[in-house]
């Protein structure tokens, strides 16, 4: 082949290649652009560059897997070094003596790593190999991915890479190797002494098709990964760059404004419709890998109900491309009419304004309504907001925003929810709590001490340092009552001053905020803030986390900022400086369960653990799914109160898993954990499987035996009911772990 015909087949190439390629990116360029505004996504570049850094480049999620993790690190590198090489192939399809450089160390860095891409790729090969008969099952986290692209995709990383070292190969026999006679390059040398015996001519011909080759799957490839699962290669570096730090948990995405005086016909809330994502949104859906991380450390997908993380992201997606030119379209967004479901549950507050976009000056835009027509409603409402998915995905895909948007729009537009939950909604709405209780019983547990504790009347007194945020749960249910307590013991005899807000304390709106009804949260919010502020508090400490995330992480947004801590937090400090001295000695095996919201939302990990380490005796020992890694109790995202019908039930699971560890105490540092924990606690011991004598106990109440010298040897530690009766016993022996399921309210009542 002449020069100019080398030359004329590898720029008809590339011309078409590229061709496609910008036609391809400027298509995925304007769908994820034309989504809605996504605030805050430049709000902390510091925090955001070095998330690209550690996650992008350092791959540090991936590398948590050490296997599949060092083979994706090494085709992740092998891609930018190898960069080097096109830039030499197209060099050579001009003149073949092209170098970028003479120096051996370059040869060596582009064989060394063309050589690590080899290995990935047939170690990924074996996985998926060794890993197929699997995928097919439920409980592999390929279930449900689309396995054939992986496949194509390796083979042409697989040509990028032979067509590379054959080519060098060759020039090592025509004398065209620009890094001398060396062995640095040693995969290319080693492929020219394997061609020695070739002629000049053989070899010459041999180089250039291979320039060609190269030039040819690199185009192929491009293309393949733009139309495939595979862009993520390409899309998921912005989408790590833009995501909210320092993580997608914690607070929700976005804080909207319910001001009744800005809110127009056209106003929506939450995402019904596809087009109602973000443009992050959007990027999120084309960057996943469909790994099926997030699935395989998903609580509901583990216990076999219709939720997993992944293909939630993998239907939206497809809706996304399906709907692409209507989306493109860029006119007002409706629902399709014959497909808008027929509301089935009930609005619970005036914030259900039934505002839905209206005829604006261009034609509308017919989309189908997400739910149910592309996520079901069983897999929106299965959702515990634990944020296990988020933790694990590797391209920082931020799932429970959307999911609490798609139940926002369910919830405040269709007023379509799951009817148990009308009643916990209503309760926070007229009673402040979500059991309906009301502020008259918020104090009763203040019965069961021997000292007094203010209670703020208006202001909180100058000598008090924290006001005691004790919350709904801590407040009203009898098991939590103990913990309240304790907390309430152990900082008196550490000399904290505190006070509680007794009646005027109400709940902080968390289950209706997870559950969707956001105008029931910022009402809630509101008025506890205004209490707050009225009453000059400066300092809280609280002991459930869910309190202690809408208050520090989520009232900033609406005016409240306050110094937070969670009672571990707080103790753990006591003990460090010695205003605690625990004395006996408790021989026991305890293990910790981390509540997701104290855990994962908020990284108060070694807190509570270091709590547990300074009672003499504890052995502490850690679940199999422990820290970031921890599984859900089932209660968070307003599962709390909601049937568990499906599958089976998840704090089972955990309390199994817990059960597991040969613990004589299960202790958390969570009300709503401490419920569901204790009630598989008990539902196992009452089929006979388990010991009478395991506990579930808040770590405060380890902590306060040690104190109060109720040491323990493999007996049973925790107080009994009996000794707690003075705490007051409002809500039967049985707790108030959910509403009255027999008198549940009527559908639509307000
Ligand atoms: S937040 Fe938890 S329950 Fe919800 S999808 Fe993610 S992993 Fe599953
Ligand atoms: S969402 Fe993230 S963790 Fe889940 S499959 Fe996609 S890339 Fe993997």
């Amino acid at each position: 082949m002449t020069v100019d015909v080398r030359i004329a087949v590898g720029l008809a190439i590339t011309v078409i290649g590229l061709g496609f390629v910008a036609w391809r990116a400027l298509f995925l360029f304007r769908l994820v652009t034309s989504g809605q505004p996504a605030p805050g996504r430049f709000a902390d570049i510091g925090a955001q560059v070095k998330a690209e850094i550690m996650d992008v480049f350092g791959q540090r999620k991936l590398l948590k897997r050490p296997g599949p993790g060092l083979a994706h690190f090494f085709t992740f590198w092998g891609f930018i070094v190898l960069t080097l090489t096109i830039i030499e192939a197209y060099g050579d399809l001009f003149d073949v003596t092209f170098s970028l450089t003479t120096w051996p160390g370059l040869g060596f860095i582009e064989d060394f790593f063309a050589v690590a891409v080899l290995v990935a790729i047939i170690s990924f090969a074996a996985i998926r190999i060794r890993q197929n008969p699997a995928r097919r099952e439920r409980r592999s986290r390929f279930y449900g991915s689309h396995t054939r692209a992986a496949w194509y995709t390796l083979a042409m990383i697989f040509g990028v890479i032979a067509t590379l070292l054959i080519y060098r190969g060759a020039q090592v026999v025509t004398g065209d190797f620009p890094y001398g006679k060396s062995w640095w390059a040693f995969a290319s040398r080693s492929l020219g002494a394997a061609f020695t015996g070739m002629g000049h001519g053989a070899a010459l011909n041999l180089e250039t098709a291979m320039i060609l080759g190269q030039i040819l799957v690199i185009w192929a490839f491009f293309v393949f990964v733009l139309n495939s699962k595979h862009m993520h290669i390409f899309v998921s570096e912005p989408n790590v760059l833009f995501s909210r730090r320092p993580k997608a948990l914690g607070p929700l995405a976005t804080t909207p404004d319910l001001d009744p005086e800005k809110m127009t016909e056209d106003t929506v809330f939450g995402t019904g419709l596809i087009g109602h994502l973000t443009w992050k949104q959007r990027l999120d859906l084309i960057s996943c890998t469909e790994c099926g991380r997030c699935q395989d450390q998903c609580p509901a997908w583990a216990t076999d109900k219709p939720l997993s993380p992944k293909l939630v992201i993998m239907d939206l997606r497809e809706h996304m491309f399906e709907s692409a030119s209507e989306l493109l379209a860029g006119q007002p967004l409706l629902p399709k009419p014959n497909e808008v479901p027929v509301a089935v549950g009930a609005a619970v507050s005036d914030g259900s304004s039934g505002a839905t976009a209206s005829d604006g000056a261009a034609e509308p835009v017919a989309l189908k309504p997400l739910v149910p027509n592309v996520i079901a409603e069983d897999v929106l409402w299965s959702c515990t907001t634990c944020g296990a998915c988020v933790e694990q995905c590797p391209v920082d895909i931020e799932h429970v925003d959307t999911i609490v948007d798609m139940r926002r729009y369910q919830v405040l537009i269709e007023a379509r929810f799951p009817s148990e939950a009308n009643l916990m909604l209503r309760n926070v709405e007229n009673r402040g709590d979500p059991w309906g209780l009301g502020s008259s019983q918020r104090t009763a547990w203040l019965d069961g001490l021997d000292f007094e504790i203010p209670v703020v009347d208006s202001t909180i007194p100058d000598d008090v340092e924290y006001l005691f945020w004790v919350g709904c749960a801590g407040a009203l249910d009898e098991r939590a009552r103990r913990t309240t307590q304790a907390i309430a013991r152990l900082l008196k005899q550490a000399g904290v001053s505190f006070a509680v807000l007794g009646p005027k304390e109400s709940c902080t709106g968390d289950p209706a905020r997870r559950l969707g009804n956001e105008y029931l949260f910022q009402t809630q919010a509101q008025q506890n803030i205004e209490t707050l502020q009225s009453a000059n508090v400066k300092k809280i400490v609280a002991s459930c986390p869910h309190c202690f995330n809408s208050i520090a992480r989520e009232y900033p947004a609406l005016g409240g900022n306050f110094e937070v801590y969670h009672h571990t937090q707080l103790l753990e400090k006591l003990l460090t400086a010695g205003s605690l001295r625990p004395q006996a000695r408790i021989e026991q095996k305890i293990t910790y369960h981390d509540p997701c919201y104290l855990g994962r939302h908020n990284e108060v990990y070694d807190e509570p653990r270091g709590v547990l380490n300074h009672v003499p005796g504890v052995q502490l020992e850690e679940m199999h799914r422990c820290r970031n890694r921890g599984f859900c109790c089932g209660a968070g995202g307003s599962r709390m109160w909601l049937e568990e019908n499906i599958g089976s039930r998840i704090n089972v699971n955990r309390t199994d898993e817990a059960l597991a560890t040969g613990a004589d105490v299960i202790s958390t540092a969570c009300p709503y954990c401490l419920i569901m924990l204790d009630d598989a606690t008990k539902s196992r011991q009452a089929e006979g499987s388990v010991s009478e004598n395991i506990k579930v106990m808040d770590v405060a109440q380890v902590l306060e035996q040690s104190l109060a010298g109720v040491g323990a040897r493999g007996g049973s530690p925790a107080p009994t009911a009996e000794e707690t009766k003075g705490a007051g016993g409002l809500a039967g022996s049985e707790g108030l772990a959910a509403p009255d399921p027999a008198s549940p309210p009527e559908p639509g009542a307000s």
